[in-house]
């Protein structure tokens, strides 16, 4: 039997983060993933790293919006319709965890951790052989109606109370944004502090200096089982063998769910589907990300490339690529730009991956309380790059039983994170 003093299941984002912090910390690290490294939802996103979502899913605007779309499979929001008891339970959840009041506890922490993310991505961006395409020019918000621009207005009030930068931009301070783009817009918002990667590259670069620095990275290695001994679990099965580890920390993103029932933990993390299709990048293209917002579509260049994508389809574990949702992304696009005809460009990869969505839209992070060596860093839905290397470090924490948010100084109240927050 193999032996670790912590097995990381999943490969993704947040797994890679946390392996990274947990060696740098001086521990033995070894991380499985079933499939390659950076094969699940952080592969194709859209690699923004965005205080500016710092308003969480589960808002009050969102569930009459949502119930507009609800059904209409081209609109950027589509519950598949389905007697699935555990999507109910987690719709009902979604709706209680909509309040104002609920939203407005849960961003300040969804800002602090994703300004605290920033500051880690820089110093990642400098490690030796570790390159990701990082830069921070903001994400600029352009929209193209009155409605949208009211939205927009409301959103700025909102998260610049919070204490984020935002700029309203009048059409020409769209055109400065975006020089070099024929945009058919009434106006804008400059997200200034967001920042913005090329995700798969974050991952495998980060998983690849993190071997280097000792982690035993595994690829293609399953955990289909648990063995729990006197509430901790003893062995880790996988179609590799098995692991006994000290602490296992379970990153498995939107698998997390069937994982935690393996475990005997319930974790309600509803997968929501999304898209990108990505080109070679149009020469001229400028360097920072914009979102067509009334359609929510984001169109991010990523090196050589440019990403376009968006959609969140709660279907289940299902990731066929419905051609549908991909073209709705795609005829977005020239309603902002008219001059864009993306048929011009060679597609690189069309892809979809599923969000990790827990009912309140903000991750589980912590120690399962029945089983005392499990850490859970799942649930981070749309922002879980964004939130990966805080994440990441705050597992370390965890683990190494500090305060876990002290060299930090966020302050960050891991009580709403807490993993049974919905048990009752
Ligand atoms: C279209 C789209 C756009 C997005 N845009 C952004 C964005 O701009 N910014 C942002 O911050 N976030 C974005 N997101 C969200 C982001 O992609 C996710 O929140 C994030 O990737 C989740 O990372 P993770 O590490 O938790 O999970 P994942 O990346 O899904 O990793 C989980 C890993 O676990 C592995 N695994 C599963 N089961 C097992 C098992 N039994 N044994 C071993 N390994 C297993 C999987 O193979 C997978 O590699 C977007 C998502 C989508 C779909």
């Amino acid at each position: 039997m193999n032996k670790t003093d912590v097995l990381i299941i999943g490969g993704g984002a947040v797994g890679v983060c946390a392996a990274y912090y947990l060696r740098d910390a001086g521990y033995e690290v070894t991380l499985v993933d079933r499939g390659e490294i950076g094969s699940g939802a952080s592969h194709g996103n859209m690699g923004l790293v965005v205080p500016s979502h710092s308003v969480p899913l589960a808002s009050p605007g969102v569930v009459s919006q949502g119930l507009k779309w609800m059904f209409k499979p081209d609109s950027p929001f589509y519950i598949k319709p389905r007697l699935d008891p555990s999507l109910i339970r987690w719709l009902w959840a979604f709706l209680k965890a909509s309040s104002e009041d609920r939203m407005r506890r849960a961003i300040p922490l969804i800002r602090d951790m994703s300004l605290a993310s920033l500051a880690l991505f820089e110093e990642l961006s400098g490690l030796d052989g570790v390159d990701f395409d990082y830069h921070q020019r903001g994400v600029v918000a352009v929209y193209r109606t009155r409605e949208g621009l009211d939205e927009g207005e409301e959103e700025r009030h909102l998260l610049t109370s919070y204490g984020l930068e935002i700029d309203a931009l009048a059409p020409d301070g769209l055109a400065e944004a975006l020089p070099g783009l024929e945009l058919s817009a009434l106006g804008g918002l400059h997200f200034r502090q967001d920042a913005h990667l090329t995700p798969g590259k974050f991952v495998r670069s980060l998983a690849d200096y993190s071997a280097r620095a000792g982690v035993t990275v595994q690829p293609g290695v399953e955990v289909t089982g648990f063995t729990r001994e006197n509430g901790r679990i003893a062995v880790t099965h996988t179609t590799r063998g098995d692991i006994a580890a000290g602490e296992v920390v379970l990153t498995a993103g939107s698998w997390s769910a069937a994982l935690g029932d393996l475990a005997g933990v319930s974790l309600p993390i509803q997968p929501a589907k999304g898209y990108s299709v990505t080109l070679r990048r149009p020469a001229g293209w400028p360097e920072t990300p914009f979102m067509l917002s009334e359609s929510r579509v984001a169109v991010t260049p990523m090196g050589d490339m440019l990403r376009i994508g968006g959609t969140l389809e709660l279907a289940g574990m299902d990731q066929t690529i419905n051609q549908r949702r991909v073209a709705a992304i795609l005829n977005a696009v020239p309603r902002y730009l008219p001059d864009f005809d993306v048929g011009s460009y060679e597609i690189l990869e069309t892809w979809c991956g599923l969000r990790p969505c827990t009912p309140d839209g903000l991750p589980f992070l912590g120690r399962v309380p029945d089983v005392r060596n499990l850490v859970v860093a799942a649930g981070h839905a749309m922002i879980g790059v964004s939130l990966g290397p805080v994440t990441g470090k705050l597992v370390l924490g965890i683990i190494a039983g500090e305060r876990a948010d002290s060299d930090l100084e966020l302050g960050i109240d891991l009580e709403l994170l807490a993993v049974d927050r919905f048990a009752a």
